[in-house]
């Protein structure tokens, strides 16, 4: 693998370009929570697909697909960024998360099993807790599992799981998230399985649409709030959401368009984490996708030039 750029900012979040050997770019991201400094909290959102073949309108991830990330690739991209920052691998930072979120939806790659099984052995990181965000593809059984199998037996708990729900209402959800999928009832009764009594609860995430109901009710009838808690987050400006007119409920400037919102959910038992994020991110296109995506278009354009200065 070699990096090809980064763009960000250091007390922020950094995302870097790289190439596989066959060619294809990939991206993965370093960031931090100020004011904690990166022994207190230290976050790696790694690829594991090169694209995606689900395709959601909010996402630069979605908008090509040219196959799995191999588990040596998927390593490559964590090596890489604890080499650059712990050298010696031991990584004494308190809250270490590396997240299987950035491109690809990791259910659709077994290797991102195969890289859970030996993440711990790898590196002496005390505080590792590893991320799986997922929207539930039908047709991944066996990597679900597996799951958790790994979570029961390795993690016990230390493990968090985020299913993408975005919406109550199916025919939304099936807009925002265009492929075969579990429904609200199989997520339930799955993350009622997967769940370890007083481990991380499993999150359901609300990447929240200006049109798409969450309604508490519902919620309730699948997902104890014993189990599971609400992630909301804004809709970022990816290329695709800007070009599918997706537009965000969440904007950090007026809580009180989903002070409602929370105040329902609350009111159902659920807590409520509210990930508004960094506006700088948008700025530094740290968004899923996007550094990829930028590369691609500029290869695109620079080859339309090159064809055409050739006529
Ligand atoms: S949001 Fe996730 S599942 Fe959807 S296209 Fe992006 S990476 Fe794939």
């Amino acid at each position: 693998m070699k990096i090809i750029t980064q763009t960000g900012r250091e007390e922020l979040a950094i995302v870097y370009l790289a190439e596989l050997e066959s060619g294809d770019a990939i991206e993965f991201v370093e960031s931090l929570q100020p004011p904690f400094a990166r022994e207190k909290k230290w976050v790696l959102i790694v690829s594991t697909l090169i694209g995606c073949p689900a395709n959601c309108p909010i996402c630069d991830a979605g908008g090509f697909y040219k196959g799995r990330i191999s588990k040596n690739d998927i390593f490559a991209q964590i090596d890489y960024l604890i080499d650059k920052r712990f050298p010696s691998r031991r990584v004494n930072v308190d809250k270490f998360k590396i997240q299987f979120a950035r491109m690809g939806e990791p259910a659709f790659n077994p290797a991102v099993i195969d890289v859970l099984c030996e993440l711990q052995s790898r590196y002496h990181a005390p505080g590792l807790m590893p991320c799986i965000s997922t929207v539930a593809p039908v047709k991944t059984g066996a990597f679900f599992k597996r799951l958790m199998e790994v979570n029961h037996c390795i993690y016990r708990g230390r493990f968090q799981l985020q299913f993408s729900i975005h919406t109550t209402d199916d025919r939304l959800r099936d807009r925002f998230i265009p492929i075969n999928k579990w429904d609200l009832k199989t997520i339930g009764q799955y993350g009622e399985r997967f769940f370890v009594a007083g481990g991380r609860k499993i999150a359901l995430n609300f990447a929240l649409e200006k049109n798409a109901p969450v309604n508490a009710d519902i919620l309730r009838e699948y997902f104890d709030p014993e189990i599971f808690l609400i992630k909301i987050t804004p809709i970022n400006p990816t290329y695709r959401a800007v070009e599918n007119q997706m537009l965000s409920y969440v904007e950090p400037d007026r809580p009180e368009r989903y002070r409602t919102l929370v105040d329902s959910l609350q009111r159902a038992g659920y807590e409520v984490i509210l990930s508004i994020g960094e506006l700088d991110e948008n700025h530094i296109g740290s968004n899923c996708g996007q550094l990829v995506s930028n590369h691609m278009r500029q290869k695109q354009a620079l080859a339309g030039a090159y064809s055409q200065a050739k006529t």
